[in-house]
Parts: structure tokens; C-alpha cells; sequence
């Protein structure tokens, strides 16, 4: 069924939260994450960048240049033909994975939306959840509250 996308009003959908243990069902618009509770601050899962978060947005190379040396790289989203320059420089092998046009998460999005290719987005937000929460259930949320007990 096609709705007319005249209308900017979102559209509830049960959505599964996505906290870990919590698998509630609840009604939010498609980017909802999280049910009414674990949507409040103290649950709020803190993103840290980590070497392991580069490659959502980056892609490792691992040229053999000792010099720096300018490459032509394909943006590695689907549908974009972009080509772009990208300098390698010796002994770094992080790059950027996207098209300039395309580092932007919501023009990711705005452009599989674009070719159809809603799938992808929920996949891409399931890569992003992934690193979030596996900081989120680490045992140093808990600590702040040891303190608090020790004191007494
Ligand atoms: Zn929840
Ligand atoms: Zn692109």
C-alpha cells in the first residue's frame, strides 16, 4: 500500500526496544529505538569512538605506499556511482568509506529512501546499535552507584 507522502506526520509501528533484556513492545515512529523507559537519560547509552567504531563510516586500506599517494575510491554505498580522491598517506589505513557527499548519515539515508532500499537503513542503524551497545550494558554504568553505597 503506497501513502502519499504529502503529510509530514510520522506514523506509529510497534517497534521492539532494543535495550539489551528488554524486547518490550511499544509504538514509535521508525527511528524509535528504545521503549518509553529506556528512552530516559540515565539509560542512555553512551558512544565512545573506538578504534572499532571506524568502520561504519571508514574502511581500512592497506596500500604499500611509503609515499603519500592520491587514489581514486569508489563510495561504497549502494546506488552511488560517486567516485572520490582520496590521499593515502604511509602507515594509515583508516580512509573514509562514502563519497564526500554521502559522510552524512541522513544523506545515506535520504538516498536509500531515495532507491528504495529501506532495508539497508534499518541494517546500517543495526551497525550503529551494535557499537552502542556494547558499551551499554558494560559494568562501569554500574559503578556510580557503588560509590554511592560505600559512603553509607
Ligand atoms: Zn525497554
Ligand atoms: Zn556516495
Amino acid at each position: 500500500m503506497q501513502l502519499p507522502k504529502s503529510r509530514r506526520r510520522q506514523k506509529l509501528r510497534e517497534k521492539k526496544c532494543q535495550y539489551p533484556g528488554c524486547d518490550k513492545i511499544f509504538y514509535g515512529i521508525h527511528i524509535s529505538k528504545y521503549c518509553a523507559e529506556h528512552r530516559q537519560d540515565r539509560y542512555r547509552i553512551r558512544k565512545r569512538s573506538r578504534p572499532e567504531n571506524v568502520n561504519i563510516k571508514n574502511q581500512t586500506i592497506q596500500h604499500p605506499y611509503t609515499e603519500v599517494t592520491m587514489t581514486v575510491m569508489h563510495c561504497k554505498l549502494p546506488g552511488c556511482d560517486n567516485q572520490f580522491e582520496v590521499k593515502l598517506y604511509p602507515r594509515q589505513f583508516i580512509y573514509p568509506k562514502y563519497c564526500p557527499e554521502h559522510r552524512n548519515e541522513y544523506k545515506r539515508i535520504r538516498h536509500l529512501q531515495r532507491i528504495g532500499r529501506e532495508d539497508l537503513i534499518e541494517q546500517m542503524k543495526c551497525e550503529s546499535d551494535s557499537v552502542e551497545l556494547e558499551y551499554g550494558s558494560g559494568a562501569d554504568v554500574l559503578g556510580a552507584d557503588d560509590d554511592m553505597t560505600d559512603v553509607a
